[in-house]
């Protein structure tokens, strides 16, 4: 069966299986304990580079109930901007920055999806987890989810172990209707529409370099944006590649999105090869320009 993904990569599971309630949930995980196995949501932050010789799951609950004044749960297949859209609607706040962010509620944990200066982890409480050997609830508290950029313990120690099943997001009363407008619209008028162009969103996180070597850059390209942090100096990887003269350029059917050299697209019935080909040639070239890594954000199955 066809995988879904919003890279429009052609690509099948050996088997795809939904399910609509835990215990369904659990029974899956038991039929099929020891085989190759990957939970996805909406499919908007993969690469499939190839057919996946295993079993797809995807979850169809997609429900959320106000435990309090303060705080949603939301089910795991929930679209994360239907939930935000239901909130603003119901005049609550908190989670409006995150408008539009293609995905679901399970994947915003795994991935700490951001943008405009938030992150999932600064509206998330707890996670609820299953663990996939021993079919066990498990209740991840925000410090232990350990976030970071674009990042957290599920990428890492505890990839392929836990299914995030629901997500508690802390919210308050208040109007957001119009910052969720402005961010659409901000949105739509720089990145690819979801359905229409074939993307996973930006290719590639943002470097961080010491402060040594932004002063270096800095010598030579006074213009360069930079945000210094605790974690280092932050350069747009957008302006990295754009410098390097990557914006709107084609390789196969793989395009460096006109408006946005971040985002990577599938132009023309682009193969897995054509993007993995212009994602590594985009990196060679800042490399050998600036001598700095850029790494993808987008995951390669
Ligand atoms: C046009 C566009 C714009 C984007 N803009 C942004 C942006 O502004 N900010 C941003 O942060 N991201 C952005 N993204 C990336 C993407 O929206 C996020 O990474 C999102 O969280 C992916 O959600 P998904 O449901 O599609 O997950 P998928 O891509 O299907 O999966 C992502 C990862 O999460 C895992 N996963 C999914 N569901 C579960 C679960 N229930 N339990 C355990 N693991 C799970 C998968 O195995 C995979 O490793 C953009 C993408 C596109 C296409």
């Amino acid at each position: 069966m066809k995988i879904p993904n919003t890279f429009g990569m052609d690509v099948k599971a050996r088997l795809f299986i939904e399910y609509y309630s835990l215990d369904e949930l659990r029974q899956v995980l038991r039929e099929h304990k020891g085989e190759p196995m990957l939970h996805i949501g909406q499919g908007s932050n993969l690469l499939f580079t190839k057919d996946y010789d295993g079993v797809i799951l995807h979850s169809g609950m997609a429900r959320a109930r106000f435990i309090d004044d303060e705080t949603v749960e939301a089910q795991n297949g929930l679209r994360l901007d239907d939930l935000i859209a239901q909130l603003t609607d119901m005049a609550y706040c908190g989670m409006e920055k995150l408008s539009l962010i293609p995905g679901e509620v399970g994947a915003s944990a795994v991935q700490n999806v951001g943008a405009y200066g938030v992150e999932a982890k600064d509206v998330i409480e707890r996670v609820y987890t299953i663990d996939i050997e021993t079919l066990e609830e498990r209740i991840f508290t925000n410090e232990e989810c350990r976030f970071g950029y674009r990042d957290s313990i599920f990428k890492h120690e505890l990839k392929g172990k836990y299914i995030v099943t629901s997500v508690v997001y802390k919210v308050k009363p208040g109007e957001a209707s119009a910052t969720r407008e402005e961010i659409i619209q901000t949105r739509m008028a720089k990145l690819p529409t979801v359905g229409e162009v074939g993307s996973a969103g930006s290719f590639f996180m943002n470097p961080f370099v010491s402060e040594e070597k932004a002063n270096e850059l800095l010598k030579i390209y006074p213009d360069m944006p930079n945000f210094p942090s605790p974690s280092g100096v932050k350069i747009p990887a957008a302006w990295l590649i754009e410098q390097c003269g990557w914006k709107g350029k084609t390789l196969g059917g793989a395009q460096v999105w006109h408006k946005q050299p971040l985002v990577i697209v599938n132009a023309n019935h682009a193969t897995p090869d054509d993007i993995i080909a212009l994602a590594d040639a985009v990196s060679k070239s800042v490399k050998d320009k600036f001598n700095i890594d850029i790494h993808p954000e987008v995951n390669y199955i």
